[in-house]
C-alpha cells in the first residue's frame, strides 16, 4: 500500500485527489490530511478516509477540529501550524506527497516531502517560483521524484521520452520548443475598456476549468501562465526562450513538445485535474481516473491564437522576471498574491492587478540568490509583499 499525505486536502486539486484515491482503496491509504481553516470540511473528508493525522495550519481551527472528531471511532491525531504540515509530508509511512496547498504558503512543507525523497506531486507551482533551485537541489539530492500535477507539464512531460529526468537537456533530447497551452480565460474577448469594472465572481468564472479562487484569478490575467513559465523552466531545465505560449480556448491540448525533427507530439484530454493526478499517482503506470473519454467529434474544432499583450500585462512582467532570475521570481509571485487576495476583497479593480506587480517587481532591485536557505527566500517574499501592500492603490471601490 502506497501512503499518501495530501497537503490542501479541501481545496479543488485536495477534493479532486481524494476522488482519485478512494477509486483505488487496494492501492493507495491516506496517511496524512491538511487544510487551512476549514475544520467543517476537513472533518468530513476525515471521518470518510481516516488518515492517521489530520492537521490545520490555523491553530484555532485545530481545536474546532477535535470538537467535530470527538465522536469518531479510531479518530486521527489533530496536529496544529507550519511545523506540523512539514512534519506529516516527512512521515516515515509516507510514499507520495501532493503538495495542493495555494501560494507561498506550501513551501516549507513541499521543501520538507522533496528532503524526505519522497515521490512529490507537485501543484503548488508557486513553491517551485519561489525556491525552484532549493527544491530542484533538494530532489536531486534525496532521490526524491518530482511529477508535475499542473496540467499544462504533465502534458509535457508524457510527451518527453520515458527516461526523461531533470538533468537530461532538452537539447540532447531533440527537444526545440514546449508549448504551453491557455484557455486565455473568462475576458479573452471581453472589450479592453471594460476589464477595469469586472467582478471577482466574474474572474472566478473560468470557461473550462473549476479551481481555486486564486488560481482562477491568475487564469483570469494570465499571470497563471507566467508562473507557468517559471515552473516549466525548473522542472525541464530550460530557459524561458525555449518556452512558448499559445492560447487555445477549448482546453482540450494540454501541452505539447516540438522536436527537432518537426515532430510536434501533444497531449489530449477532458479539462479535468483527475487526469493529470491519476497520472502521476500511477506513473509510470496508467489507472482509472473517473474521467470520461475525449469525444473529439464533439469538441469539433481546435483553435489557436497568440497571447495579446495589452489585455495580459502580467505575461510580460512573467517573462521578465523568468529571464531576470534571483529574486525577480519570488517578488513577481508575492506582488502577485497581495494584488490578487485585494481584489478578491473588492479593495482594488481587476487591472490593477498588473499595475501592483509591475510597480512591485520594478521597485525592488534584483538581488542573487545563489546558495540562499529557504529563510533568507520568505524574507525576499516577505519584504516583496510589504512593498506589494504599500502600491496597493487606496480608493474603496
Ligand atoms: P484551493 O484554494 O481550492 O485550495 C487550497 C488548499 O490549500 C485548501 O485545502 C486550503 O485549506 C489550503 N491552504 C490555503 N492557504 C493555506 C495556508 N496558508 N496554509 C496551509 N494550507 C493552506 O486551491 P487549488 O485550486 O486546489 O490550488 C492549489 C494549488 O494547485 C495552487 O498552487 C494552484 O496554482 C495549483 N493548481 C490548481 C489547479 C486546479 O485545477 N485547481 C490546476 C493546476 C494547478
Ligand atoms: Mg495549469
Amino acid at each position: 500500500m502506497i501512503g499518501i499525505t495530501l497537503l490542501g486536502s479541501t481545496g479543488s486539486i485536495g477534493v479532486s485527489t481524494l476522488d482519485v484515491v478512494a477509486r483505488h482503496p487496494e492501492r493507495f491509504r491516506i496517511v496524512a490530511l491538511t487544510a487551512n481553516r476549514d475544520a467543517e470540511g476537513l472533518a468530513a473528508q476525515c471521518r470518510r478516509h481516516r488518515p492517521e493525522y489530520a492537521v490545520m495550519a490555523d491553530p484555532a481551527a485545530a481545536g474546532e477540529l477535535k470538537r467535530r472528531l470527538a465522536g469518531m471511532a479510531q479518530p486521527p491525531e489533530v496536529l496544529a501550524g507550519t511545523d506540523a504540515l512539514a512534519s506529516v509530508a516527512a512521515l516515515p509511512q509516507v510514499d507520495y506527497v501532493m503538495a495542493a496547498i495555494v501560494g507561498a504558503a506550501g513551501l516549507l512543507p513541499t521543501l520538507a516531502a522533496a528532503r524526505a525523497g519522497k515521490r512529490l506531486l507537485l501543484a503548488n507551482k508557486e513553491a517551485l517560483v519561489v525556491a525552484g533551485s532549493l527544491l530542484m537541489r533538494a530532489v536531486a539530492d534525496t532521490g526524491a521524484e518530482i511529477l508535475p500535477i499542473d496540467s499544462e507539464h504533465n502534458a509535457v512531460f508524457q510527451c518527453l521520452p520515458r527516461d526523461f529526468s531533470h538533468g537530461s537537456g532538452l537539447d540532447d533530447l531533440g527537444v526545440e520548443w514546449i508549448l504551453l497551452t491557455a484557455s486565455g480565460g473568462p475576458f479573452r474577448g471581453t472589450p479592453l475598456e471594460a476589464l477595469a469594472g469586472v467582478t471577482p465572481e466574474e474572474a472566478c468564472a473560468h470557461p473550462n476549468w473549476d479551481m481555486g479562487r486564486k488560481i482562477s484569478v491568475d487564469s483570469a490575467t494570465m499571470m497563471n501562465k507566467g508562473l507557468e513559465l517559471i515552473e516549466a523552466c525548473w522542472l525541464f531545465d530550460t530557459r524561458p526562450e525555449r518556452v512558448r505560449i499559445l492560447v487555445h480556448p477549448q482546453s482540450v491540448i494540454h501541452s505539447l513538445v516540438q522536436y527537432r525533427d518537426g515532430s510536434v507530439l501533444a497531449q489530449l484530454g477532458n479539462p479535468d485535474m483527475r487526469t493529470p493526478i491519476a497520472h502521476a499517482l500511477a506513473w509510470p503506470e496508467r489507472i482509472a481516473s473517473g474521467v470520461g473519454a475525449l469525444d473529439l467529434l464533439a469538441v469539433h474544432r481546435l483553435d489557436f491564437r497568440p497571447a495579446d499583450p495589452e489585455r495580459f500585462p502580467c505575461l510580460a512582467f512573467a517573462y521578465e522576471a523568468a529571464n531576470q532570475g534571483g529574486t525577480c521570481p519570488i517578488i513577481l509571485n508575492a506582488a502577485n498574491e497581495v494584488a490578487v487576495d485585494a481584489f478578491l476583497h473588492r479593495r482594488i479593480g481587476f487591472m490593477d492587478i498588473p499595475t501592483v506587480v509591475g510597480e512591485t517587481l520594478h521597485r525592488l532591485p534584483r538581488e542573487g540568490v545563489e546558495g540562499w536557505e529557504v529563510e533568507q527566500l520568505l524574507e525576499a517574499d516577505q519584504r516583496a509583499r510589504r512593498v506589494a501592500e504599500q502600491k496597493l492603490p487606496q480608493s474603496v471601490l
